[in-house]
């Protein structure tokens, strides 16, 4: 299938392919003719799947096409809102791109700057407005936005949204809309809260969903080294010497655990910056952009923080601890499979971590691959695999996926490369988009 199958109006197939997008993904596949027909979606994927092409071309679509005859001010028609500022921007720059020979314009406002420039945005008049929760409801009630003319309401990555708090922003943002729209829900996860609020936004709607296990077993190639605690400083900065990449993202779990590996690796000659909510949004910037155009090889980043991170083609994503959330381990792993490329993920797990690495393979249906060789093993601390979990039962898909993995582990040392595209970074200097 090609974008121009779907049926999608020219200057938005122009602007695609000039974005390099050949095929659409699967959830663009699934999710477009859903809103071109005009029905209400819930979506459940994670970023990196093309989820916001999957909704902005059907909404650009549209005004693109009802823009005939427009007088007076631009009105607001569709409102995207999402729970981080990085994300918010890179939505926005995803709309400017795909709406570039539309004459649809957008604007993006977030909290944590002054909100002159976005007020000024405002009232010049947009088409689509890109929103955090909480600035949203602030220039509302300061009168700068009506929702009175919203035809298209999308809520991003709910689940991220409910962590942050969000959730009585949302109720009253969702209680200002105007009955007669279009409601797009987006969440990678679905627990009972979530269900409950897509009900309130949602009105008859189709479900498109894009398995994380499609993200991980297919796509990225994973690795785990048991490791104790005080000796993953170490790990890790022998890793990144002994196989330097363009882009290499560290999950931390916490914001000062993200502080303690920049200092780490600057005791060890290696330049990194950390992004999470404590960093100012100018610091936040400067570390996101050093990234992606290759002047920062290597970014830490807290899980929400890291959800605004949008590099093409990143080569490594390094879980320096292990998330307690197992669907969170899929999201991080997912930021190097984005799109039709594929990745590689290391994981670092200390003894108190096994409980997380059990949880993370019950949910992506298989073992992640040991690499059993680095020269931090401390004796009595860390051992190579020695739990053996009761296999499940082989069904043909299930047991392709050991077989796989256990070929790909049988011979894995990292500095053989248990990955075959450990070294596809130093080659392919593919980056981001902006
Ligand atoms: P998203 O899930 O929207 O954050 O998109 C993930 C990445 O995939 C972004 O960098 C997009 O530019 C890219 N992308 C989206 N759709 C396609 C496509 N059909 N082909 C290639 N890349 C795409």
């Amino acid at each position: 299938m090609t974008f121009k199958d779907l049926g999608i109006a020219e200057p938005l197939l122009r602007a695609v392919e000039e974005e390099g997008y050949r095929i659409p993904t699967p959830i663009q596949q699934q999710a477009i003719p859903i809103l071109l027909r005009g029905k209400d979606l819930l979506g459940v994927a994670q970023t990196g799947t093309g989820k916001t092409a999957a909704f902005g071309i059907p909404i650009l679509h549209h005004l693109y096409k009802a823009r005939n005859g427009q007088q007076g001010k631009r009105r607001l028609k569709a409102l995207i809102v999402t729970p981080t500022r990085e994300l918010a921007i890179q939505i926005g720059e995803s709309f400017t791109a795909y709406g570039k020979f539309t004459g649809i314009r957008n604007t993006v406002i977030f909290g944590g700057v002054k909100q002159g420039r976005q007020t000024q945005a405002l009232q010049r008049g947009v088409d689509v407005l890109v929103a955090t929760p909480g600035r949203l409801l602030d220039l509302m009630n300061q009168g700068y936005i009506s929702l009175h003319d919203i035809q298209y309401a999308v809520l991003d990555e709910a689940d991220q949204m409910l962590d942050m708090g969000f959730i009585h922003d949302i109720k009253k943002i969702i209680a200002k809309l105007p009955p007669k729209r279009q409601s797009l829900f987006f969440s990678a996860t679905m627990p009972k809260d979530i269900v409950e609020l897509s009900r309130r936004i949602l009105g008859d709607f189709e479900r498109v969903t894009v398995k994380p296990e499609q993200a991980t077993a297919e796509k990225v190639e994973q690795g785990v080294f048991f490791i104790s605690k005080r000796n993953k400083p170490k790990l890790l900065a022998h890793l990144l010497k002994e196989k330097p990449s363009d882009s290499v993202l560290v999950f931390s779990r916490t914001k000062h655990g993200a502080n303690k590996i920049v200092k780490k690796l600057a005791q060890a000659n290696i330049q990194s910056a950390a992004i999470h909510g404590n960093k100012s949004q100018t610091a936040r910037q400067k570390a996101l952009s050093d990234f992606k155009d290759g002047r920062l090889k290597v970014l830490v980043a807290t899980d929400i923080a890291a959800r605004g991170i949008d590099v093409e083609e990143l080569s490594l994503v390094i879980n320096y601890d292990l998330p307690n959330v197992p669907e969170t381990y899929v999201h991080r792993i997912g930021r190097t499979g984005r799109a039709n490329a594929s990745g590689i993920a290391l994981s670092f797990c200390d003894i108190e971590e096994r409980p997380y690495l059990r949880d993370i393979e019950k949910l992506i249906k298989q073992e992640v691959p040991r690499m059993p060789e680095h020269p931090f093993v401390e004796e009595g601390i860390e051992e190579t695999e020695t739990e053996r979990r009761p296999q499940p039962p082989r069904n043909n898909d299930r047991s392709r996926n050991r077989n796989r993995n256990r070929n790909r582990s049988g011979n894995s040392n990292y500095k053989g490369g248990n990955t075959k595209n450990w070294n596809r970074s130093s080659r392919n200097n593919s980056r981001s988009r902006s």
